[in-house]
């Protein structure tokens, strides 16, 4: 199973400079704080380094992601996931996967392009995706995140499929448990 292990967030919304935020728990991880604080903007650092466009990160363009603050305008922002991957064993302990540590990252600067990175070393957007879908996490399909407003939406879905632009309740968790690729 995958884990985030950390997110180094460096001028990215809120966050001045580099900051680390985590450890995070194996199996679950809440995150609290005051009306304005941040905690929205790390979900968003997270859509960030999946690819999402900037729409979806609560911005019109990616330059607006960089940190701006009185006399602060760094030239870009970047976030860094850490991931791990580990095995369940009984009584909530767990074993580390050898060699199984990896980095995915996203810059984006202030002419509004974005770069990624695995590793530490440049990546395209394709390599990212195949990267991440090698350990389940399929961006194309999303059904790994639920967003704000969106409960609703899988709440109301049909029992199945009943046209081409909508999922069915029955598609969205063969999506989730992988059956849909066997
Ligand atoms: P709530 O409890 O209201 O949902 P929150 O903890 O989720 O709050 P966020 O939405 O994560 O809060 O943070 C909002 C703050 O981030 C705002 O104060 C906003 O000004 C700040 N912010 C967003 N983009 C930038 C940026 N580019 N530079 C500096 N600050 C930014
Ligand atoms: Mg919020």
């Amino acid at each position: 199973r995958l884990i985030i292990l950390n997110v180094e967030v460096d001028n990215f919304k809120s966050y001045f400079g580099k900051a680390s935020i985590g450890p995070f728990h194996k199996s679950f991880t809440s995150i609290i704080g005051p009306n304005g604080s941040g905690k929205s903007n790390l979900i968003d650092a997270l859509l960030f380094v999946f690819g999402f466009r900037a729409a979806k990160i609560r911005s019109s363009k990616v330059a607006n992601l960089i940190h701006k603050s009185r006399g602060r305008e760094p030239e870009s922002c970047t976030v860094t996931i850490y991931f791990q991957r580990i095995i369940d064993l009984p009584n909530q302990t767990y074993k580390v996967v050898d060699n199984s540590k990896f980095t995915i990252s996203r810059t984006a600067y202030r002419n509004n392009s974005s770069s990624y990175a695995i590793n530490g070393r440049a990546a395209s957007k394709t390599e990212v995706e195949a990267r991440l879908k090698l350990v389940d996490i399929d961006i194309e399909h999303n059904r790994f995140l639920i967003l704000q407003g969106e409960v609703e939406q899988i709440a109301m879905m049909k029992p199945v499929r009943t046209n081409k632009s909508e999922t069915g309740m029955v598609e969205y968790l063969e999506d989730i448990i992988g059956s849909n690729r066997l």
